[in-house]
């Protein structure tokens, strides 16, 4: 009787988080392209957003190592 909302993707594209899309960034390769926007300024932040898995860092550290992990690019977002 109930539905699973949630419809097996085939999609090979990971879809962005919410706060991505927010943005504008509809693409992984939109936010690789708006991390290098904020490359000189990048590691001052305290508020970073990976939009691929959606996770939050606190500092620019563990940011950088989910990219290096992972290979998402993480947004600095404050
Ligand atoms: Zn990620």
């Amino acid at each position: 009787m109930e539905r699973i909302g949630r419809v097996a993707d085939a999609d090979t594209t990971p879809r962005l988080s919410v706060r991505a899309r927010a943005l504008g960034l509809m693409s992984v390769t939109d936010v690789k392209l708006a991390v290098l926007r904020q490359q000189p300024v990048w590691w001052n932040g305290s508020q970073y957003h990976c939009p691929v898995c959606e996770a939050d860092f606190a500092s620019p550290g563990s940011a950088a190592a989910h990219t290096i992990a992972d290979q998402h690019p993480v947004l600095r977002m404050d």
